[in-house]
């Protein structure tokens, strides 16, 4: 008799995605990738860990997420600081200075992966999380910008979702920021007493973070503070009439908030958001803006630059809110049999039905034992399957297989020679259609 062992569960704030939410997962992503395909984005893919130091210059030391929210380590073999990344733009970027591939003019790019920060965990705040984003490098006028927001009204509109609200803002240029910085350190200094204690530590080395509290007792101040917007200049100012002529002209709605600025440092001009109410307190899908300093501060030439990162858990989430659930199947066609011969045969088949095209289940012996007819048909009733192929002592000898139709209440079952039966199977499920397979597979009715 062994002992029991204490259970072992996974690092707080960190999920597992479950078969049983991953067809959505999987409609998410695939619907992305054709929408970012269809725009001409290619993807990219960074490694998981950087150079600590990547994060402290692309981000900004005085940010929510440098500050605190980095998972960094130094590595025991050669003592090197590295952090897995807590967002996807440094690495692109890195990975663009360090291969020029901006050398022969501008590049749309697309990533997503898992991102890690050490937040507290709730409901759509993790420590590992998933972001879908796109960059777009080495354009600088406002139709790029109008580009991405447009290709994620594209994206909400693909799949069904309803109820995404685009919030706009532009935050100037260096110099109009820091024209604004200082009268808003003044009106904050003014109002000491209302500041808490985070955002009195940031009054001098962020003050534009301030704006971003989410403490209430705060929003009065915030709401009456100088509004960067009115410190722009003709450029930033003819930059973003420029986007809201391209949005208006397309019928994008949109809420001009002067008070949407980005946690992170490198940001110039646009800033937007993506927002919905129907997730409670972390209602922002996506996020994005325009970070033509940033590229320069690598060590490439200055090159404009503008993307975009949206959190993958609060899309899916909206999407199990708003659509009918993805019913997942596992299979075109689930193998019973019954025999050793019978086993034989049906291992044979189904490798045949496989190299048409279709997937198969094929029934396995679980501690329980081999299952009888009848429990075999059971998990071939909940696989999902279209069709079940029957092989037992009979059709063995006869040289045949019974073939149950699954989806119909009153399913036939047909007598089909065994050489006969991958073709009956592919007329029966395909139809002589082309079939497009991975769709297939999730039924969702947004
Ligand atoms: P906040 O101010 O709410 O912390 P942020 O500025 O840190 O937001 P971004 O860095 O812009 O967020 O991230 C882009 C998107 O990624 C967010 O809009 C959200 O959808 C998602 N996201 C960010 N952090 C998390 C997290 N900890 N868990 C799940 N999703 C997240
Ligand atoms: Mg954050």
């Amino acid at each position: 008799m062994s002992d029991k062992k204490e259970k072992i569960v996974a690092i707080k704030g960190m999920n597992d995605i479950l078969p049983a939410d991953a067809p959505l997962w999987e409609l998410f992503e695939n619907t992305a990738e054709s929408v970012l395909k269809s725009y001409g984005y290619q993807k990219i893919v960074t490694p998981i860990v950087e150079e600590t130091g990547l994060f402290a210059r692309a981000i900004g030391a005085v940010t929510d997420i440098v500050e605190k929210e980095m998972y960094s380590f130094t590595d025991s073999m050669n003592g090197d600081l590295l952090t897995l990344r807590p967002e996807g733009t440094a690495g692109v970027v890195r990975a663009v200075v360090e291969h020029n591939l901006a050398y022969d003019g501008p590049k749309r790019l697309w990533y997503k992966g898992p991102m890690f920060r050490h937040e507290r965990p709730q409901r759509g705040r993790y420590r590992q999380f998933f972001q879908f984003g796109a960059e777009a490098i080495g354009f600088s006028g406002p139709d790029i910008d109008a580009e991405l927001i447009m290709l994620c009204r594209r994206l909400w509109d693909d799949l069904g979702l309803d109820g995404i609200r685009l919030e706009l803002n532009s935050i100037g240029n260096a110099d109009e920021r820091q024209r604004h910085r200082a009268d808003l350190i003044a009106y904050f200094e003014a109002n000491a007493d209302v500041l808490d204690a985070e955002a009195k530590r940031r009054l001098h080395a962020n003050p534009l973070r301030i704006l971003d509290t989410k403490n209430p007792a705060m929003q009065d101040l915030v709401n009456a503070a100088p509004q960067l917007l009115s410190y722009l200049g003709e450029e930033s100012l003819a930059h973003f009439d420029g986007l809201k002529a391209i949005l208006d002209a397309n019928n994008v709605q949109y809420t001009v908030n002067p008070r949407l600025v980005r946690g992170l440092d490198y940001y110039n001009r646009t800033v937007f958001e993506w927002v919905t109410d129907a997730l409670g307190a972390q209602g922002t899908v996506c996020a994005g803006g325009r970070y033509d300093p940033l590229i320069e501060t690598f060590g490439g030439k200055p090159t404009p630059g503008i993307g975009f990162a949206m959190g993958i858990e609060r899309l899916v989430e909206l999407m199990k809110a708003q659509g009918e659930p993805a019913e997942p199947a596992q299979c075109d066609v689930y193998m019973v049999h019954q025999g050793e011969q019978a086993r034989l045969r049906a291992f044979i088949l189904a490798e045949r039905i496989r190299d048409a095209g279709l997937d198969v289940v094929l029934h396995c012996a679980t501690p329980a034992g081999a299952g009888s007819f009848k429990s075999q048909m059971k998990k071939a009733d909940g696989s999902g399957a279209a069709f079940a192929v029957i092989i037992g002592e009979d059709e063995v000898s006869n040289g045949v297989v019974a073939v149950k139709s699954l989806r119909e209440a009153e399913g036939q079952q047909e007598s089909v020679a065994f050489d006969a039966a991958v073709d009956y199977l592919v007329d029966q499920i395909v139809g002589g259609h082309d079939h497009d397979h991975d769709h297939d597979h999730v039924h969702y009715h947004p």
